[in-house]
């Protein structure tokens, strides 16, 4: 199973994404997490990347796009990954549409959480305030500006992705407001549809598309 979850900042991929890990057992690959794993480790790439992650922006598409490549190359990646966080500007999409058709893979769905911004918002601040009462540190760019940035950026270069993958019939949509079990219910019932095409698909009866 192969899946990008697309949404803006905040709307739940990473939770969803790790549930996901759990269900089909394949590694979720999170861009950010990854950034961040090398910011923390101080890696030239790490180092590169900082000020532009604090500020909420997006790091050059060649670096993320090196790191997703290496980690769809990785074996636990063989029977399937997560993408959380990328691809995040059509070009990232491109370069993974690359990627797979070298090996003759697809993605076998994309899903887009859909989540109103007030309400974005109001989830920010409401995880930086949880953040601050348990005496934890909050993320550089979950500061009100950085944020801000981070929604700009997925308006600007993301949201023209859904657009990309809705062409290519491979999108679905999922109501992020919903509570987060009801949104999980929601992906899982997709992916089953999904998963029955493809495997009809392999069986000769239908063209695999989803
Ligand atoms: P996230 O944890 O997914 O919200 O990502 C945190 C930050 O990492 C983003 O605001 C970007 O600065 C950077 N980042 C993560 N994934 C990507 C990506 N696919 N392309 C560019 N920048 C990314």
């Amino acid at each position: 199973m192969r899946l990008v979850l697309l949404g803006p900042p905040g709307a739940g991929k990473g939770t969803q994404s790790a549930r996901l890990k759990e269900k089909y057992h394949i590694p979720q690959l999170s861009t950010g997490d990854m950034l961040r794993a090398a910011v923390e480790a101080a890696t030239p790439a790490g180092l590169a990347a900082k000020a532009i992650m604090d500020k909420g922006c997006l790091v050059p598409d060649e670096t993320v796009v090196g790191i997703v490549a290496d980690c769809i190359a990785a074996p636990d990646a063989k029977a399937g990954f997560i993408l959380d966080g990328f691809p995040r500007t059509v070009r990232q999409a491109e370069a993974l549409a690359k990627m797979l058709g070298a090996k003759n893979l697809d993605l076998d769905a994309v899903i887009e959480l859909k989540v109103d911004e007030a309400a974005l918002l109001a989830r920010i601040a409401a995880r930086v305030k949880e953040t601050l009462a348990c005496g934890g540190t909050v993320r550089a760019d979950d500061t009100p500006v950085a944020f801000k940035t981070r929604l700009d950026a997925y308006h600007a270069e993301t949201a023209p992705v859904a657009a990309y993958y809705a062409k290519k019939a491979v999108l679905k949509t999922v109501d992020g407001m919903a509570p987060v079990e009801a949104v999980t219910r929601a992906i899982d019932q997709l992916l089953e549809g999904a998963v029955r095409t493809v495997r009809l698909g392999r069986e000769g009866h239908h063209d695999g598309t989803i």
